[in-house]
C-alpha cells in the first residue's frame, strides 16, 4: 500500500449495527481508514416504535466514545419504568413473579430518533442509499469488488455486512447451500396494539397503571406484555404465542378475535386474558409476526477481508431484548480492532479475532433469548406454570448478557489479533 493510502471499508446496510459502526469508526484513532456506508432503502429509515438497550448496550456506547456515546441521551432515550412478570395461567394465576431488578433496566428510544443520531455527524458524501448489494467479487489483487442491483460497483479492501436478517453477506461467507444460511422461524409469533391510556384503564384494571410499570404476563403457550408510551398517553399491548405450523417463507399472518381466542385458549379465564383480547382488538390492523432466530450456528462470520456484524451475523428472538445491544458490543470490538489494523494485509486477521471473541457470544444470547421465550410463554420443560419454579430461575437467565466485561472483551480480541499478525 503506498504510504498516506487509506484502507477501504464498505459498510453494508445502514440499519442501527451499520449506523453505530459507521460512527465508531469516524473517530480520530481511525483516520487510517476510508469508509462508505451502503443502504439498499432510498432513505435510512427503522421500522417499529421503540428499542431497549440494555445495561452492556449501554456501557458499550460509552466505550466507543464520540458521538456514540451520548446518543441515547440526545435521542430522547428514557431508562424503562419498573418492570414486573406475573402468571396469567395455572393455579398461581395473577401471583406475582418477580419484579426486574432495577440496576437490570434498560434504557427505551424511539429507533429512528437513534438511528438519526447516529448518521447525525456522518459526512452524507460517505452514505449511499438505494445501493442494494447483491455479490462480493473478490478480485486477484486481494481487493473486493461491491456489486449493486443498479449495475454498478465500488473497490474496497474489506467490507462488513451489517445487512440485517435478509441481507447478501452472509450468503458470501458462509456460501449459498450452508445450512446455517438461513434463519429460520423460532416457534414464536407476536402482534402489537397501541391502545389509548383511559381505555387500556378500562379494559386491564385501573389497578394496572397505579405507577409507570410494564407488566409481563405469562400464560399458556403465549404472553402478554402491556406498557407506557408517549407520557402516559397511549398503552403498547403485545400479545405472543407459540406454534409449529408456520410456512418456510411466512412472515405474518392476520390476526382476528377467533383466531386471538384460539391462540389463548388454555389460559385460566382471567380478567387479564378477556381484557388483552380485547385490548388486541383495539388494532383494526391485527397481524402476527413471525419471529425468526439464526438457530443454526454459524461456524464462522468471517471470511478474508468480509465478516458479518448485528442481525446477519446473529438474528434473535426479541425475548431478551438483546439484539440491538449485541450490533452495539459487535460494533466496540470491531472498532478495537480496527483501530489497530494499518495494513490491509492484517485485515482478515482483525476479522478472524472479532469472529473468535463475538460468536461464541452471540450464538449463546440466540440460545438463551429462545429458552427465555419459552419459559414466558409457560412451557419451560422444568418450570412450566409453576411458580416457585419460574422464580427459581427467570431472574438469572439476563446474567449472562449484563454482566460482560467490556474491558475484559476487548483485551481479548487484541490478543487474539496479535496471535495473528
Ligand atoms: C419485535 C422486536 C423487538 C425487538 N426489541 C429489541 C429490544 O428491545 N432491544 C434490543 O436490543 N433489540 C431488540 N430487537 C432486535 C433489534 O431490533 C435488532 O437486533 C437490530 O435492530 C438489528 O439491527 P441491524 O442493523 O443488524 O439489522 P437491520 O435493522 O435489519 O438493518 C439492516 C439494514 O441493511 C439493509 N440491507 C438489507 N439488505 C441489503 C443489501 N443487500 N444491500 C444493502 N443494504 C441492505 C436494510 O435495508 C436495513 O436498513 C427487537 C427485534 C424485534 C423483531
Amino acid at each position: 500500500m503506498a504510504s498516506g493510502e487509506k484502507i477501504k471499508i464498505a459498510i453494508i446496510g445502514g440499519g442501527l449495527a451499520g449506523a453505530t459502526l459507521m460512527n465508531a469508526l469516524s473517530s480520530v484513532k481511525h483516520t487510517h481508514l476510508d469508509v462508505d456506508l451502503f443502504e439498499s432503502a432510498p432513505e435510512f429509515s427503522e421500522r417499529g416504535a421503540a428499542v431497549g438497550i440494555a445495561q452492556n448496550g449501554q456501557r458499550a456506547m460509552v466505550e466507543i466514545g464520540g458521538a456514540v456515546a451520548g446518543a441515547l441521551e440526545r435521542a430522547g432515550g428514557v431508562t424503562m419504568s419498573s418492570s414486573r412478570i406475573c402468571l396469567a395461567s395455572g393455579p398461581s394465576a395473577l401471583s406475582k413473579v418477580l419484579d426486574l431488578a432495577p440496576e437490570k433496566r434498560g434504557k427505551v428510544v424511539h429507533r429512528a430518533a437513534l438511528l438519526s443520531e447516529l448518521l447525525k455527524p456522518i459526512d452524507p458524501a460517505k452514505m449511499h442509499t438505494n445501493k442494494k448489494v447483491v455479490r462480493i467479487e473478490e478480485l486477484e489483487s486481494d481487493r473486493l469488488l461491491v456489486h449493486f442491483e443498479d449495475g454498478s460497483t465500488f473497490k474496497v479492501d474489506a467490507a462488513i455486512g451489517a445487512d440485517g436478517v435478509h441481507g447478501h453477506v452472509r450468503e458470501h461467507v458462509l456460501g449459498a447451500d450452508h445450512p446455517a444460511l438461513k434463519a429460520t422461524f423460532a416457534g414464536f409469533w407476536d402482534s402489537r396494539s397501541l391502545v389509548p391510556m383511559k381505555k387500556a384503564k378500562e379494559l386491564l384494571g385501573e389497578d394496572k397503571f397505579e405507577v409507570q410499570r410494564q407488566y409481563g404476563w405469562i400464560g399458556d403457550g403465549g404472553f402478554f406484555m402491556h406498557d407506557v408510551l408517549d407520557g402516559e398517553e397511549t398503552v403498547q399491548c403485545v400479545v405472543a404465542g407459540m406454534a409449529d405450523d408456520w410456512g418456510e417463507n411466512e412472515w405474518k399472518r392476520e390476526l382476528n378475535k377467533d383466531l386471538l381466542e384460539e391462540a389463548v385458549g388454555k389460559w385460566t379465564d382471567t380478567p387479564i386474558k378477556s381484557g388483552m383480547i380485547q385490548a388486541m382488538l383495539e388494532n383494526p390492523d391485527l397481524k402476527a409476526f413471525a419471529e425468526w432466530h439464526h438457530k443454526v450456528d454459524a461456524p464462522t462470520y468471517t471470511k478474508g477481508p468480509v465478516c458479518l456484524m448485528g442481525d446477519s451475523a446473529h438474528s434473535m428472538t426479541p425475548w431478551q431484548g438483546s439484539g440491538a445491544g449485541q450490533c452495539i458490543e459487535d460494533t466496540m470490538i470491531l472498532q478495537t480492532l480496527l483501530e489497530q489494523v494499518k495494513y490491509r494485509k492484517h485485515l482478515a486477521a482483525a476479522f478472524e479475532a472479532y469472529d473468535q471473541v463475538r460468536r461464541p457470544r452471540t450464538q449463546k444470547i440466540i440460545e438463551s433469548s429462545h429458552g427465555t421465550g419459552v419459559i414466558l410463554c409457560g412451557r419451560g420443560p422444568n418450570t412450566g406454570l409453576d411458580l416457585e419454579e419460574i422464580q427459581k430461575v427467570l431472574g438469572h437467565r439476563w446474567d449472562h448478557i449484563h454482566s460482560l466485561d467490556l474491558e475484559e472483551h476487548k483485551r481479548q480480541a487484541l490478543a487474539a489479533l496479535q496471535a495473528r499478525i
